[in-house]
C-alpha cells in the first residue's frame, strides 16, 4: 500500500478547520449479559473464561430463544447518561440493526435507534495545559456487543489471506452503552488532544460510577474517531472518515492528528475525501481504508418486536441522579484547591494519571507535597524504567507510610528511596523493610560521636579551622561520617555535634 501523503500539521490548520465526532462504546460490568442470563465476560469474575463457555441460547440466536432486558444494565446506562449531563428518555425502545454479522448469530444487533435512553448532554474535558472544552453529547444508547472473530493463518490477522476463522460468542450480548458526540467545533490545533482527553474523561466517569472496568487494552472502552476538515470560511461540513477501534488514549490523539494531515494533503490538491471507515495501525502510526460508508447505510432498523419499551420511573431516575459521584472536572478543581498545588504541580499529577493515587496517599496521612513528590518523582521514574504504571508499583498506604518515616526523621530521602525499592521488590511494608535491611537513620549521639572521633583523627586540623571561622571545614568531617555510616546518619545532627565539639575545646 502506498504511503499516504501528509501535510504539515500547522499548515493544515492554516488552511482547514478540523471537526471531530467521537463514538465511544462502554462495556458494562453487570454480572449477566444485556438480554440473557449468560455470565458477562466484561465482569471481572469471568475474564479468563474459555471461548464459547459464557453463552446461552439467546447469545447464540437459537430458535425459540427470547431476549429479556437486564435491569442492572438499564440502571447503569441511566447513571452514565445522567453523568454525561443527558436527559433520560421517559420512554425508550430497542431496535434491530440488520446486517451480516458472523460474530452475532441472529444476524441483527439489538440496539437503540430513534429512541435512545439518554440524549442531549455535555461533558467538560480538561486538556493537559488546564484549559477546559465542553463536548456536546448527542445521545447515549444501549446495545449488545458482538462476539469475537480470530482469523488464523494469514500474515496480518485480518480476514484477507487467512486460512480459516474462529468465532468466540462469549462477548456476544455483552451490555454496551454507545456514547455519540455532536460534531465538535473550535478545538482547532488541540483537536487531537481534546479527542484523547474526552475518552479519558469518559473512562474516569465510568470508573467513578463503578459501571465498567473501562480498560481500553481489554476492549472495555473503544473509540471510533470521526474526522473531517472544512476550508476556512466554509459553512458546510467536510466529508468525514471514521477511524475504528483505536485502542489506547495515545493512539486516539495520533489517529486524529494523522487524519487531519492526510485529509489536508488530499483536499489541498483539489482531491476529495472518501466517506469510509479506516483502520488504525499502531506500529506505523497510520490509517488505511476499511469499508465505504454512506449516511444512507440501510440497516433496515425497526423496533425490536421481542422487547417492551424501557420506561424508567421518575423516582428511579432521581434516585440514580442523587447517587451520582462528583464529575471528574469538578473533582479536579476541588482537589487542586484543597491541595494548594500550582497549575504545573497539579498538571504533573493529573497528566501522569496519578490523581487517585495522590488523593488516597493524602487520605492515608501524607502531606499533599509529599504525596505528589513520591508519585510524580521516584515512582514515576521507576515505572518508566520498568515500562509500567506507577500505580502498579506501590499502594497509596505504602507511600503514605514511607512519607511518615521521612517526616519523623527515621529516614532521609536517600534511605527512603532504598526502602521504596525494597517495598516494590515485595519485601514488605516500609517499616518492615527498614527493620529487615537496617536502614533507619542513626540519631543515637553515642554512635555518631564515635564516628566523628574517628573522622577527626584522620583530619586533626578541622576543629582549629572551625574555631578560626571557617565553618565550612566541617563539611569534610560530615562527609566522612556519612560515608562511615553508609548514609544512615542524620547529617544535621552530625554537624551540630562537630560545631559543639569545636566550641568546647
Ligand atoms: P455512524 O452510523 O456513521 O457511526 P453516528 O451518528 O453513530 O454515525 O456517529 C457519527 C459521529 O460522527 C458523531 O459523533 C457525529 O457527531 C460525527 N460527525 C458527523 N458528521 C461529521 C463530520 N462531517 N465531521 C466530523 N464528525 C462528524
Ligand atoms: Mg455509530
Amino acid at each position: 500500500m502506498a504511503r499516504a501523503e501528509l501535510m504539515d500539521f500547522d499548515k493544515a490548520l492554516e488552511l482547514f478547520e478540523p471537526v471531530i465526532g467521537l463514538e465511544v462504546h462502554v462495556e458494562l460490568n453487570t454480572v449477566t449479559k444485556m438480554f440473557s442470563p449468560a455470565p458477562n465476560p466484561a465482569n471481572a469474575a469471568y475474564h479468563d473464561a474459555e471461548p464459547n463457555t459464557l453463552v446461552s441460547p439467546v447469545c447464540l440466536g437459537l430458535p425459540g430463544s427470547l431476549p429479556v432486558v437486564n435491569g442492572d444494565a438499564v440502571r447503569k446506562s441511566i447513571s452514565l447518561g445522567l453523568a454525561l449531563g443527558c436527559d433520560i428518555a421517559e420512554s425508550s425502545r430497542f431496535a434491530r440493526k440488520n446486517y451480516f454479522y458472523p460474530d452475532l448469530a441472529k444476524d441483527y444487533q439489538i440496539s437503540q435507534y430513534d429512541e435512545p435512553i439518554a440524549h442531549d448532554g455535555e461533558v467538560e474535558v480538561e486538556i493537559s495545559d488546564g484549559r477546559v472544552f465542553r463536548v456536546p453529547i448527542e445521545r447515549a444508547h444501549m446495545e449488545e456487543d458482538a462476539g469475537k472473530l480470530t482469523h488464523v493463518g494469514g500474515a496480518t490477522g485480518r480476514i484477507q489471506g487467512a486460512e480459516y476463522s474462529l468465532v468466540d460468542y462469549n462477548r456476544a450480548g455483552v451490555p454496551l452503552v454507545e456514547i455519540v458526540t455532536r460534531p465538535i467545533f473550535g478545538a482547532e490545533a488541540d483537536a487531537p488532544e481534546v479527542a484523547k482527553a474526552y475518552v479519558s474523561t469518559i473512562r474516569d466517569i465510568a470508573i467513578s460510577l463503578g459501571i465498567s472496568e473501562a480498560r481500553m487494552e481489554r476492549g472495555n472502552l473503544r473509540c471510533d474517531a470521526n474526522v473531517s476538515l472544512r476550508p476556512r470560511g466554509q459553512e458546510a461540513l467536510g466529508i468525514r472518515t471514521e477511524t475504528k477501534n483505536v485502542n489506547s488514549f495515545r493512539s486516539i490523539e495520533r489517529a486524529v492528528r494523522y487524519e487531519i494531515q492526510r485529509q489536508a494533503a488530499i483536499l489541498a490538491k483539489g482531491g476529495s475525501i472518501t466517506q469510509e471507515t479506516r483502520h488504525w495501525h499502531e506500529d506505523t502510526g497510520t490509517t488505511s481504508p476499511g469499508r465505504p460508508k454512506s449516511d444512507a447505510d440501510d440497516y433496515r432498523y425497526f423496533p425490536e418486536p421481542d422487547l417492551l419499551p424501557v420506561v424508567p420511573s421518575a423516582e428511579l431516575v432521581e434516585e440514580l441522579r442523587a447517587a451520582l459521584p462528583e464529575a471528574p472536572a469538578a473533582r479536579r478543581r476541588r482537589l487542586k484547591a484543597e491541595w494548594g498545588f500550582t497549575d504545573l504541580e497539579f498538571q504533573d499529577v493529573a497528566n501522569g494519571g496519578l490523581l487517585n493515587e495522590v488523593a488516597e496517599t493524602i487520605a492515608a496521612g501524607a502531606t499533599p507535597a509529599a504525596a505528589r513528590k513520591w508519585w510524580t518523582g521516584e515512582l514515576t521514574r521507576l515505572a518508566n524504567a520498568a515500562d509500567t504504571d506507577a500505580a502498579s508499583l506501590a499502594t497509596p498506604a505504602q507511600v503514605a507510610e514511607l512519607a511518615a518515616l521521612v517526616e519523623a526523621g527515621t529516614l532521609t530521602d536517600r534511605l527512603a528511596r532504598q526502602v521504596l525499592e525494597g517495598v516494590i521488590a515485595g519485601e514488605g511494608s516500609p517499616q518492615e523493610v527498614v527493620d529487615a535491611r537496617g536502614l533507619a537513620v542513626v540519631s543515637d549521639d553515642g554512635a555518631l560521636i564515635a564516628a566523628i572521633d574517628e573522622a577527626l583523627a584522620a583530619q586533626p586540623d578541622v576543629l582549629a579551622k572551625i574555631r578560626d571561622g571557617k565553618v565550612q571545614a566541617a563539611g569534610a568531617v560530615i562527609g566522612a561520617v556519612m560515608k562511615a555510616m553508609r548514609g544512615q546518619a542524620d547529617a544535621a545532627r552530625v554537624r551540630e555535634l562537630i560545631l559543639e565539639r569545636a566550641a568546647a575545646e
